[in-house]
């Protein structure tokens, strides 16, 4: 049997070592695609959004009465147009709100560029050993982690507020299906564990995370009590934005190798997504965190099932997977409480740990829904 084949996107992000003059075409670069954004940004709000293609030719002239706009690269302020127009789409289809400024101050500043070929079979972006080739900037020197393979799309470059450079390659890769599997799991997302698996095994969040929380809620603590704008406020705020970057860089590689394990092994993964939601609306400093890792975990899931041939069952209707007994279906409202951590059956006996029963229902309920479908 041949297996089928499937163009993946993948991204590959390595830390970027520019020189000094580097640094200074970035820096150019990324304040010109935020100038155009805004420029015509603050155009839509005066007189509605227009169509890409119209700022697109007024892009042209804006570059000849503005020379500096010619320094960086074209690609920059090209794709800086190409997200705002985006960014419309999303309004206007009510996915988003309204776009808003760029301000100087984000946490974190790019600006995308793309791949493309010139007749000679010459390219504006190539990669050789630990140097990337970037338009304008030239060879860069930036730390491969690993080989990147498939077909480069485009590149962004980024600067962090606490000075540091990363490129992400977006690549195209052709990619081959798993073996099928008969295996089949049931995940039950929750805050005392990260999840529970419909097979008893309970994943608890990364040790050091909490380690990490208890700095933020700490350095927030300390940041609401200096004078705003000052130099200590600053500087509050650049450790406040490092340890951030610290525990998202844990998170998500906790994510990725727990969503990498479950597709290796599984054919069928079950999970509930009603939770996800209704959870976002907790302001609870842990609980938002949670609600971030379990969307990007339901992310890395749904693209890594897609690349890999697997399959992602979500249960998105109200479904009482915690007061429902796995053995016999009877519902006990009384479990509702989430302070029950075990029960007994008042109809069949058995006990029950209540997130391992919740799981085995999400992975039973997911299976129905997969035979139906
Ligand atoms: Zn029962």
């Amino acid at each position: 049997m041949t297996k089928k084949k499937i163009l993946r996107k993948k991204g590959y992000k390595f830390r970027l070592y520019p020189n000094k003059k580097q640094k200074i075409l970035i820096s150019k670069s990324v304040g010109c695609a935020r100038f155009i954004y805004n420029h015509f940004l603050a155009k839509a709000k005066e007189d509605d959004y227009k169509t890409y293609t119209q700022y697109s030719k007024q892009l042209t002239k804006l570059k000849k009465e503005l020379m500096w706009l010619k320094e960086p690269d074209k690609f920059a302020l090209q794709n800086a147009l190409k997200d705002l127009d985006k960014a419309f789409n999303n309004f206007f289809s009510s996915k988003n709100e309204f776009p808003k400024f760029k301000s100087k101050k984000n946490i974190k500043n790019s600006y995308r560029t793309n791949k493309f070929t010139r007749k000679s079979g010459s390219t504006n972006i190539e990669i050789n050993g630990s140097k990337i080739k970037l338009p304008k900037l030239g060879w860069i020197k930036f730390s491969k982690s690993q080989e990147v393979k498939g077909k480069i799309i485009n590149v962004t470059v980024s600067k962090t507020n606490t000075d540091k450079y990363f490129v992400s390659i977006a690549v195209k890769e052709k990619m081959e299906e798993l073996d099928k599997k008969d295996n089949a799991v049931g995940i039950d997302l929750g805050l005392k564990e990260f999840a529970v698996i419909s097979d008893g095994k309970k994943i608890a969040n990364p040790r050091v995370l909490k380690k990490y929380e208890k700095k933020i809620a700490r350095l927030n603590r300390s940041l609401a009590r200096k004078e705003k704008d000052s130099n200590n406020w600053y500087k509050t705020k650049k450790k406040l934005a490092k340890v951030h970057e610290k525990a998202a860089n844990i998170r998500k590689d906790f994510l990725h190798k727990f969503s990498t394990k479950l597709i290796c092994e599984n054919q069928t993964i079950c999970l509930e997504t009603l939770k996800v939601k209704n959870m976002l609306k907790n302001s609870n400093l842990a609980k938002s965190i949670s609600d971030v890792s379990w969307s990007k975990f339901v992310e890395y899931l749904e693209y890594k099932a897609e690349w890999y041939g697997r399959d992602l069952v979500k249960i998105d209707t109200y479904f009482a997977s915690s007061q429902l007994c796995n053995n016999c279906g009877y519902k006990n409202e009384e479990v509702k409480d989430l302070k029950i951590r075990k029960w007994k059956c008042p109809e069949c006996g058995v006990i029950h740990d209540r997130d391992i029963n919740a799981s085995k229902n999400i992975l039973s309920e997911g299976l129905k829904i997969k035979k139906a479908s």
